[in-house]
């Protein structure tokens, strides 16, 4: 069989000479197979279309998907969005007692299998013209599981509470303060005590309108523990948190698993790893279908993930591999120096830093690591020449090219536009053309209006126009928020690509250990008391820098032996403590 697509936030009906409809050998044949309806998109009808795909390659906007799929996928169809919309094939399985984690990348499927788990959204079947009861659907799955756990869920006899994915969202539902948002799903009388568990003691007066994507993130979290439920999902949890707390939450979460059913849907693959006990992989093609694949052991997936491929299925998912390589840390000292910098202060009103002498050699990538709220933005804008320092002196003759934390999308045109517009000739280069515009995707962006992108595009467009401007310093400030582990692999590995030919120099600051892992050859290391006064030390070779922010974290890391992957050790184990006395807390 095969499925007909339509993306819509693709379709750009009103500039092209619908090349869907006009090229279509059944039309021009006479048979209706691409129709335009009211609205202006085009409506492909399925049982008329060849599965031809010329529509696919004549679409200017790529719009267009027309996918084979195995017949007997058809059965497991759970839910579709509308007539050419987005397929998802199968569930997951309902396991007690077990963190269950969907891994995939981004628009195949797993917030919607959230929301129909979670019983916000009742699964049609196919069936897009029409609203099924939960009757029809627990009789589709009447003898597995999910019919007694749809009943249930029809029933009220379990209670669900769902964390989402776009936290930003909050302040446009709930004006007021952290603890009357709080308050109002407080079931229990354990405000208290969750507020506590994720440091929001200080934040509770708050204006939620106020808040940072991480004390959002916070409060989200602690409002879906409150709920007290039967079922937990967990929508992205680890997006805007620093390393600590994406621990702090993972213990949390795996605590949650002990008496209730909890699924968790996460980018950041340590601490999925470290989440999770099981993980069902999903895999399809964005925004045009999803299939769940079986439940696999959390170690299992996550290598078979980075493989690309699933053996017991026999299905090849990505064409290439996400290899760890321990890249040999460059030696240090036979590189020139590019900028240096004597011991810094930086103070505001609530907030001191200081920086350790240090310095940044010519072609290497620095990673930044450290708690929120500890200095690591306001050094980069040090750096940047965007903030004097009030004690010491940064040479400021090194051109810098900086990627905000937060991109505000300002802008008002296309992103072609706007890329025309900074980055000019740049744009004909060969060079930049093969190993930032092409791995980063961003074709597929290029006739979206920027006010419009989603975060993970926004994410995308913002790395490749900061790396496509001419200079020597490149300032990255958390280019993985909003990824998904494929894209973060990618980014990474392009960020150091870019330097391994160009011979410039990057600093990058990121949470996600990977992501690190893959794109750094040394780090600073940030720490201190967050929001009162931080400290910067280094660059530090990757071990040393690592050891000395792992113990402030209390983790530790090992080496996956088949995939070569940080693996983050279960606090007490005998690995753990072993390292932990040897003062080896990471694998470099
Ligand atoms: P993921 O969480 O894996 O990124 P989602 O479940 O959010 O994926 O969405 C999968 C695809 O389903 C999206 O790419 C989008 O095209 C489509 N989709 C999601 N929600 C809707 C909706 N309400 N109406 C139509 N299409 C939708
Ligand atoms: P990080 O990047 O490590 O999260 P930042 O450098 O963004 O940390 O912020 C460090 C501290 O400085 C935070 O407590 C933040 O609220 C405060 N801060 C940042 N910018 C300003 C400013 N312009 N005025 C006052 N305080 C600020
Ligand atoms: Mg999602």
């Amino acid at each position: 069989m095969h499925i007909a697509v339509v993306i819509y936030d693709r379709c750009q009906f009103k500039k092209c000479n619908y090349e869907c409809r006009t090229y279509c050998p059944p039309v021009r044949m006479g048979i209706d197979t691409v129709v335009i309806t009211e609205k202006g998109y085009p409506r492909i009808i399925e049982e008329l279309c060849e599965g031809c795909g010329i529509c696919v390659h004549k679409c200017p906007f790529e719009a267009i998907k027309i996918v084979g799929l195995p017949e007997e996928l058809q059965e497991d169809l759970v839910h579709q969005y509308g007539e050419n919309g987005f397929r998802l094939y199968r569930l997951p399985a309902i396991q007690k007692d077990k963190v269950i984690g969907l891994l995939g990348p981004n628009g195949v499927g797993k917030t919607t299998t959230l929301n129909i788990l979670s019983g916000a959204l009742i699964p049609n079947l196919g069936n897009y013209e029409r609203e099924l009861t939960w009757d029809e659907v627990i009789e589709h799955f009447s003898g597995s599981s999910l019919a007694d756990y749809f009943s249930k869920i029809r029933d009220g006899e379990l209670r669900t509470a769902l964390k989402p994915q776009y936290v930003d969202k909050i302040p446009r539902v709930f004006k007021g303060n952290v603890k009357e948002l709080l308050k109002k799903v407080d079931e229990e009388g354990r405000l208290e005590e969750i507020s506590t568990l994720l440091g929001l003691e200080n934040s509770l007066n708050r204006d939620v309108d106020k808040l940072s994507g991480g004390e959002l993130q916070s409060v989200a979290i602690a409002a879906t523990l409150l709920k007290n439920a039967d079922v937990y999902f967990f929508d992205e949890p680890s997006s805007y948190l620093d390393i600590a707390q994406r621990l702090n939450i993972a213990r949390i979460i795996k605590e949650l698993a002990r008496k209730s059913i909890v699924f968790v849907v996460e980018h950041d693959l340590a601490i999925m790893d470290f989440l999770a006990d099981v993980i069902h992989i999903l895999y399809g093609s964005e925004g045009a279908y999803g299939i769940v694949s079986q439940i696999r052991a959390t170690r299992n997936a996550i290598n078979a993930y980075l493989e690309g491929y699933l053996r017991e299925e026999n299905i090849r998912f990505r064409e290439w591999k996400i290899e760890f390589t321990e890249h040999p840390p460059k030696k240090r000292v036979d590189l020139p120096t590019l900028i240096s910098w004597p011991y810094l202060e930086k103070s505001y009103e609530n907030f001191r830093l200081e920086v350790h002498p240090g310095e940044i050699k010519i072609g290497e990538v620095i990673g930044v690591v450290g708690p929120n709220a500890t200095g690591k933005t306001t050094f980069v804008k040090l750096l940047a020449g965007v903030l004097k320092p009030d004690k010491g002196e940064i040479e400021e003759n090194v051109k810098v090219s900086y990627k905000p934390q937060y991109i505000k999308p300002e802008f008002e045109g296309t992103v072609e536009e706007l890329l025309m517009s900074v980055l000019k000739e740049r744009m004909s280069s060969g060079f930049f053309k093969a190993e930032v515009m092409h791995p980063l995707n961003i074709r597929h962006i290029m006739h979206k209006e920027v006010q419009d992108l989603s975060g993970g595009e926004m994410q995308r467009l913002a790395i490749a126009i900061a790396l496509g401007l001419e200079a020597d310093l490149y300032l990255i400030d958390e280019p993985s928020a909003y990824l998904d582990s494929n894209q973060r692999m990618i980014a990474a590995k392009v960020i150091r690509r870019v330097m391994e030919n160009t011979g410039k120099s990057a600093l990058v600051v990121d949470h996600d250990v990977y992501f690190i892992d893959i794109v750094a050859d040394n780090i600073m290391v940030f720490g201190g008391e967050p929001s009162l006064h931080g400290v910067g030390r280094g660059p530090y070779d990757m071990r040393e820098g690592m050891n000395l922010f792992l113990r402030d974290v209390g983790i530790t890391f090992r080496r996956d032996k088949d995939t070569r992957r940080p693996r983050i050790n279960n606090p007490g184990s005998y690995t753990d403590r072993e390292q932990k006395s040897r003062g080896e807390y990471y694998y470099a």
